[in-house]
């Protein structure tokens, strides 16, 4: 651990409400993740029932294809400008400290 995390996580163990108001921002963010992710799902659908794809086989192919193009995009990392853990490029805030990350590499709209 470094001496900023130790310092955060110091802070955070003094102060309940700071923690409290981090662990609020995350639900608040990861419920406008699913609200989109949700809304692309059902976007989705209505595309495919409407062509002639073979669903089931394209789907679980597309799934697979997606699993590897996710390991890779996580292979990348930023450090986070707050707290200076390293983090996810795929991932929009810091696990460690909930501060929004900035990352201006190429970023797929489903990642979060
Ligand atoms: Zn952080």
């Amino acid at each position: 651990m470094t001496d900023k995390e130790a310092t955060v996580e110091k802070t955070l163990e003094s102060s309940p409400t700071l923690e409290s108001e981090i662990n609020s921002a995350r639900i608040n963010a990861l419920e406008l993740k699913l609200e989109t992710l949700s809304l692309i799902t059902e976007s989705l659908w209505n595309i495919i029932q409407e062509s002639d794809l073979e669903c089931s086989t394209d789907l679980k192919e597309n799934m697979a294809d997606i699993i590897d193009q996710r390991a890779k995009r996580d292979s990348i990392k930023v450090t986070c400008q707050t707290c200076g853990s390293d983090q996810k490029a795929s991932t929009s805030y810091c696990n460690h400290c909930g501060n929004k990350l900035d990352y201006s590499g190429e970023i797929s709209p489903f990642d979060y």
